[in-house]
């Protein structure tokens, strides 16, 4: 590592997550989800979390060398066993409101030429397994974070055209330092800042409670219906305790959830994505009565597919995101093949579940009820990237009148 300060950096980021992102208190139970390289962060983070009070931190660590010979090894039926002993786990988890890190590093290509059939089944399974666990998480019972930490492959993919490794995986975490505002002097007030800031923005768009968005851009011609009651959010949540924290670090985007019963148009991708460790390169997508009724890709075309189609709830969206084009991120000019980064430098669209605070109330409704308030229930949840510099977004009341929200790629408002 030659990036200067760098364990300075490393331990201002691992405060950051703790204290800011996840608000560890005293008496919390934490969980850190990550990959074995990134064990020098994991201990600081482990460090900062006792020293806010935690009571217990407990690990779960993976490998993508180790999890693609599980893939390329176990037979079909022994990869879509998920035994009960994890499922108890995961409860137990939930009941003692065990706030939850997932540190994203993996390299984007990990299950790149692993049988699509293969892929799919085992995402399905484990979809099925946690469903319960995942509901809970997606309406802010527990507290959770998703943030990302340098690795070798991912880095190469990022920056192909720097020399060595150790050059790339410093660009790297340059850019995740960057981006969740690690280098500033105090970095949990600049996140204070930034939360006020993207709050403005969601609190205009709630006030204005608009019919259904309208998008046009190159290639793109999409309405997009919204709940009545939606919710714009954006950095900050708060869990059923009503604590807060932030879901994402980086974040730049305010967001909400379509009704999945009004989709119609088509619309066209402006970045990779990488799912289920592959990537999916220039899609198209067409919408009809809120249903997808035509998918294609450049690249993944099967697994874009099997996700649309093999999926319950994935031929509807389950959340709209709005991202200035000039967004730091974007501005980078930086492809991370990563939903983390790529999604918070651009307008982006979700397939599949819609997360409950996306309406008032709705995390007091059941399955049913957040359905019928126009909240797609899926067992998946992905994002893809939509924004370009020529994008426009109206706003459309009930009584038919426009409102431009953003103009060539920026915020209108
Ligand atoms: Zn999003
Ligand atoms: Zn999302």
């Amino acid at each position: 590592m030659t990036l200067a300060n760098f364990d300075q950096l490393l331990s201002k980021y691992a405060d950051l997550i703790i204290y800011k992102g996840l608000n560890v208190g005293p008496e919390d139970y934490v969980q850190i989800n990550a990959e074995v390289e990134q064990v020098q962060l994991v201990r600081l983070m482990v460090k900062a979390a006792y020293q806010a009070g935690a009571k217990d931190v407990i690990l779960n660590w993976t490998d993508d060398v180790i999890n693609r010979t599980h893939f390329d090894h176990q037979s079909l039926e022994t990869l879509t066993d998920i035994p009960s002993y994890k499922i108890d786990e995961a409860n137990d988890l939930i009941a003692k409101r065990t706030k939850k890190v997932a540190l994203r590093a993996s390299n984007p290509n990990a299950l790149k030429g692993v049988d699509p059939q293969k892929l799919q089944a085992a995402s399905a399974a484990s979809a099925k397994a946690f469903k319960d666990i995942r509901i809970a998480t997606q309406a802010n019972v527990v507290s959770w974070i998703v943030c990302a930490a340098a690795d070798a492959d991912w880095a190469k993919l990022v920056f192909p055209n720097l020399a060595t490794t150790e050059e790339q995986v410093d660009a790297l975490w340059d850019q995740i330092f960057k981006t969740t505002r690690v280098y500033e002097d105090n970095p949990i007030q600049a996140w204070n800042q930034h939360e006020a800031t993207l709050e403005e923005k969601a609190t205009f768009l709630n006030e204005q409670q608009f019919d259904a968005l309208h998008y046009t851009g190159p290639g793109t011609d999409l309405t997009l219906g919204l709940p009545a009651n939606h919710r714009w959010e954006s950095a900050g949540s708060l869990n059923q305790q009503g604590e807060s924290f932030i879901a994402n670090m980086p974040t730049e985007e305010v967001f909400t959830a379509p009704d999945w019963r009004r989709a119609d148009g088509y619309v066209v991708s402006s970045k990779p994505l990488s799912y289920n460790g592959v990537v999916i390169d220039q899609m198209t997508f067409h919408f009809e009565g809120g249903k997808i009724t035509q998918v294609s890709a450049s690249e993944g075309q099967e697994t874009l597919e099997k996700l649309v189609f093999e999926n319950d709830g994935a031929r509807s969206l389950g959340e709209v995101a709005l991202v200035p084009h000039k967004s730091p991120i974007s501005q980078s000019g930086i492809i991370f093949f990563n939903t983390l980064f790529d999604e918070n430098a651009s307008n982006h669209l979700a397939i599949g579940q819609a997360y409950a605070t996306s309406v008032q109330d709705g995390t007091q409704m059941s399955q049913d009820e957040l359905a019928a308030a126009g909240l797609n229930r899926s067992d998946v949840h992905v994002d893809f990237m939509i924004g370009n510099a020529e994008m426009n977004v109206d706003g459309i009341r009930k009584d038919g009148s426009v409102v431009p929200i953003f103009r060539q790629g920026e915020w209108a408002i």
